[in-house]
């Protein structure tokens, strides 16, 4: 089936199924032992300033209810700000993420946007205006138009294109002989990791959504690749609220502010240099994390 085919709605169920499966391989059973969905309807703002807070927020996953992830977390994201998120492994970083996607609703708490709880949000709303770029881009068995058009099926050819300019991906696209039609996925070509995230880019550029969600790739891309992915990314970032799950120092050194998250809670922030310049986990993370690896 054609992508473009696919109702909204169908293609959000994807989406939060490909959300929930990311990760480590033993979340994968959660798309056999689905959970329960976040319930349908709520209102739809007139339009979004991008300013989110979470107060307060407790929360477990439904299918481990006695493993607490998030204890009481504060956070606020000011509209326009780019803000990064580091912590240990398991500290509850993509958490955040899928919280404020509203996969998933706290147990305690709110998680709000613009002063309204997601709670009072229509889901599939909220989600067309937060764009995502994940760690490894899911591509579905299409073209690659039809990939970068799945956010907003009315999207014209000369749109598509422009937003694959500004994620640096028009050029390799023009090199395959079928250029925009070139088919991805399991039939298709194979993309390489920087590929498929500047595929994703695009899709987020033609989106065009008030906040964004960046997963950095933990695996190294080419260098050629890297530049072009971080270069697209900035382009994407200006003007967005920014949530980072960050894990390269180059990454933390050019935001506005660092949110150093253990045990369940923001336990600093700062810029990278006011971090730097004291005692904590943020520079023993730098020191063993990103300049040993
Ligand atoms: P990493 O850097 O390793 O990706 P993280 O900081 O993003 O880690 P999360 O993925 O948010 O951490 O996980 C926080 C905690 O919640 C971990 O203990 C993890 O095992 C658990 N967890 C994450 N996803 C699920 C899930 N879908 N169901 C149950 N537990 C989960």
């Amino acid at each position: 089936t054609s992508l473009v085919a696919l109702s909204l709605s169908a293609v959000t169920e994807v989406w939060a199924d490909v959300m929930r499966a990311t990760g480590a391989a033993e979340r994968v059973f959660e798309l056999v032992d689905r959970e329960p969905a976040i319930p349908a309807g709520g209102e739809r703002l007139a339009s979004v300033k991008g300013h989110v807070e979470f107060r307060a927020v407790r929360f477990s996953y439904p299918t481990r209810p006695d493993v607490p992830v998030l204890q009481g977390l504060d956070l606020e994201l000011r509209p326009g700000e780019v803000v990064a998120v580091v912590g240990p492994s398991g500290a509850g970083k993509s958490t955040l993420a899928s919280l404020l996607s509203r996969f998933y609703d706290p147990q305690g708490g709110a998680v709000a946007l613009d002063g309204h709880p997601l709670t009072t949000l229509e889901p599939e709303w909220l989600r067309r205006n937060i764009g995502m770029v994940a760690q490894e881009p899911q591509l579905f068995s299409c073209s690659i138009a039809d990939n970068i058009r799945y956010a907003k099926p009315d999207a014209t050819d000369a749109q598509v294109e422009e937003a694959a300019r500004a994620a640096n991906a028009h050029d390799f696209i023009q090199r395959f002989p079928e250029a925009y039609g070139t088919q991805v996925g399991e039939r298709g070509v194979q993309l390489s990791g920087g590929q498929k995230q500047r595929v994703a880019i695009a899709r987020a550029v033609l989106k065009d959504p008030r906040l964004l969600i960046l997963d950095e790739a933990t695996s190294a891309l080419d260098a050629e690749s890297e530049h072009l992915v971080k270069d697209a990314l900035e382009r994407l970032m200006k003007g967005r609220t920014t949530l980072i799950i960050a894990h390269r120092l180059s990454t933390v050194a050019n935001v506005d502010r660092v949110l150093v998250l253990e045990g369940g809670r923001i336990v600093q922030s700062g810029t990278h240099a006011s971090l730097m310049s004291q005692e904590g986990l943020y520079r023993r993370l730098v020191e063993r994390q990103f300049v040993a690896a």
